[in-house]
């Protein structure tokens, strides 16, 4: 498992709710709550890592010595907004990249947690704009569509990099093909057990 960059097309997958919570949800989220403490992140979203289903872990600490401050979140759901406010908003699938984003100030959430449990949360801020960024993750929606036109455009030249450096991953075998992996993404998705397409750190080729 590894965390995906844009414009690795998990990021734009429609996530899965999840419908059972059992051994192999665990020890996902075990990886994704390593690989976020690695990234220097507050959150995670599956479809970061390339699992199409609709949780998420979050230590807004973003202290792996916190362990109490960690959350699961399953098939979370937005259902009140409250306020705008345009803050600098960043994302482990951009690593680098920080733009202003409004987003509203203030978020209640349903969500299960992972005892399958109903939860609610009401978040502001901070939180509120982690909530928002990582539950659209899960509908395929990215923080570069919340952009303004100023942000959009001081982007540009970083995201034509990050397509650069995702093509060139590709031609060295380390990601597989855009077909393939669309292709693996909807297998996971109906439950088979093939490995999140998220790419191996080490080249399929030996490089010069
Ligand atoms: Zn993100």
């Amino acid at each position: 498992m590894k965390i995906v960059h844009f414009p690795h097309p998990a990021l734009r997958y429609k996530a899965k709710p999840l419908t059972t919570i059992d051994k192999k949800l665990h020890l996902q989220v075990g990886e994704m709550f390593d690989l976020m403490y690695e990234a220097r992140g507050l959150a995670l979203a599956a479809t970061q890592v390339a699992l199409p289903f609709q949780f998420l872990v979050m230590n807004l600490t973003a202290d792996p010595q916190e362990k109490d401050q960690e959350q699961v979140f399953l098939n979370p759901v937005i259902v009140e907004r409250k306020g705008t406010i345009e803050d600098e908003e960043g994302c482990l699938s951009f690593p680098g990249l920080f733009q202003k984003v409004r987003r509203a100030k203030t978020v209640k959430v349903h969500a299960y947690n992972l005892k399958g449990e109903p939860v609610e949360i009401e978040a502001h801020d901070l939180a509120a704009r982690a909530w928002q960024h990582e539950i659209d993750h899960l509908h395929g929606v990215l923080f570069i569509d919340k952009m303004g036109p100023v942000a959009r455009l001081a982007s540009r030249g970083a995201l034509k990099e990050f397509e650069r450096e995702f093509r060139k991953a590709q031609e060295r075998g380390e990601i597989p093909e855009n077909v393939e992996i669309e292709r693996l993404l909807a297998r996971l998705e109906a439950g088979e057990d093939v490995p999140p397409p998220s790419g191996s750190k080490e080249s399929a080729e030996p490089r010069p």
